[in-house]
């Protein structure tokens, strides 16, 4: 077999761009299909928890994360006013609890991304494709494109996100793998609100299990606002704005001065995003020569707080056995699964109380929702607090060295 492996990525986002950048480093030569018609910028905060910054590092992209890093401080929880009720520095639980020590917006990190795939010359990317079939024979894979292409590659790797095609095809129906949490999550760019403090996360619960938060932006003046829902699951949602923004509407209404800036914000925003809450497990990650990374295999959902972690450690892990193992991508693909599964186990429990207590459902429990904060932020809590959370063991994950 070809012993320099012609490898397909589906998916240009972080997951998909990170193990690009690596495999293309490396000489190998990949193919990006990705179905949005170009890179889309903005999207909320993500963090660089545990050893994703190590991977950041050896990748050589962290004096461009340090320099679009944002500077976020901390968390404010609101009260029904939007005053300051309970300030929590980010450095109290040292960089690992809500606010991790690095945050960068989505959209920069995978400007970053694609700055690191140019470097090598650049990967063959095709905005606006997706893949429809994928057959498997013994010595390759034949893969069937929208675009009406057909082309063989030796790997396959499906890095399109939550509601993986790839997955789909692959595997099974999503309904297999996928665990609703109960909730959904929306985020847009809008001015920041009189009152938000720039620099720190602000939160606010409001009555009827819906949370509003604002995340602070590269520019001061704008803001992340983030809303989240507690709601059973309704898959008339999917994909339908009109739906999800009448449903954000809904749970707003009457929630005070800031739920009506983020009401009127959504509507006009040029980054409108909004998925459901979900996980997702597989038995195995690979089926010969096809496999998943990233959110595609092993989502833990923004609750977790993991997301971009596994998604840069997986690729890393994924584009090292790669080049490690040339000409047998099967053994390759076995292995990344075997590396990559005790860091997913860690990095995608939950905060404790999961959704649920971040979305109290009536004015009681928003009341007893901001006493455990603040005996939870108390530091004679700490080293329990500290225990509790997950990076605590995630950073603990020694990543493999490969020659490469
Ligand atoms: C537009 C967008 C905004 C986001 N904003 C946030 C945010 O603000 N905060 C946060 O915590 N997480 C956000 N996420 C999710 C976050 O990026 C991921 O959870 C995490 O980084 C894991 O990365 P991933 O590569 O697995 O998935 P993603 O970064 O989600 O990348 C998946 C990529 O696959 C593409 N794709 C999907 N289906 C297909 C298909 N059939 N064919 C080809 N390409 C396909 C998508 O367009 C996307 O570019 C966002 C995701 C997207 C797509």
């Amino acid at each position: 077999m070809n012993a320099t492996p012609r490898v397909l990525v589906s998916g240009g986002g972080i997951g998909g761009n990170a193990v690009a950048a690596l495999l293309l480093r490396a000489g190998i030569p990949v193919t990006v299909v990705e179905r949005a018609t170009a890179p889309r910028p903005g999207g909320q905060a993500v963090d660089l928890r545990g050893p994703s910054r190590e991977v950041a590092e050896r990748m050589g992209i962290m004096p461009a994360i340090q320099r679009r890093r944002l500077d976020e401080r901390g968390m404010l929880y609101l009260d029904d006013h939007g005053r300051e009720n309970l300030r929590v520095p980010a450095e109290l639980f040292d960089g690992k609890g809500g606010v991790a020590d690095i945050e960068i917006t989505r959209g920069d990190l995978n400007a970053i991304l694609l700055d690191a795939v140019a470097e090598t010359g650049g990967a063959d990317y095709r905005y606006g494709e997706s893949i429809t079939d994928i057959a498997q024979d013994p010595a390759g894979a034949n893969v069937s494109f929208a675009s009406g292409a057909t082309e063989r590659y030796d790997v396959v790797i499906g890095a399109d996100g939550l509601h993986s095609t790839t997955r789909a095809l692959v595997f099974g129906p999503e309904p297999e793998f996928t665990t609703y949490l109960g909730g959904y999550m929306s985020f847009c760019t809008m001015d920041t609100p009189e009152g938000i403090q720039p620099h720190w996360f602000s939160m606010q619960s409001l009555v009827g299990a819906t949370g509003l938060g604002f995340r602070p932006d590269a520019d001061p003046s704008t803001c992340k606002a983030l809303v989240i829902i507690r709601a059973p699951a309704d898959p008339t949602l999917r994909r339908d704005t009109t739906a999800q923004q009448n449903l954000i509407r809904t749970r707003l209404s009457g929630g005070g001065a800031l739920a009506d800036l983020v009401v009127a914000a959504m509507s006009t925003t040029e980054d409108f995003y909004f998925d459901e809450l979900s996980r997702v497990d597989l038995p195995h990650w690979s089926r010969e020569r096809v496999t998943l990374l990233g959110d595609a295999g092993y989502c833990g959902s923004p609750l977790s707080g993991h997301g971009t972690a596994m998604a840069l450690v997986g690729a890393y892990l994924l584009a090292g056995e790669i080049i490690a193992a040339p000409g047998d991508p099967v053994r390759a693909l076995a292995t990344y699964e075997q590396r990559m599964r005790p860091f997913v186990t860690t990095a995608r429990r939950l905060p404790p109380g999961g959704l649920r207590a971040m979305t109290p459902n009536s004015r009681a429990g928003i009341m007893a929702g901001r006493a455990v904060s603040r005996l939870m932020t108390s530091r004679f809590m700490k080293p329990l607090v500290m225990r509790m959370l997950p990076e605590s063991e995630t950073e603990t994950y020694r990543l493999p060295e490969y020659a490469a």
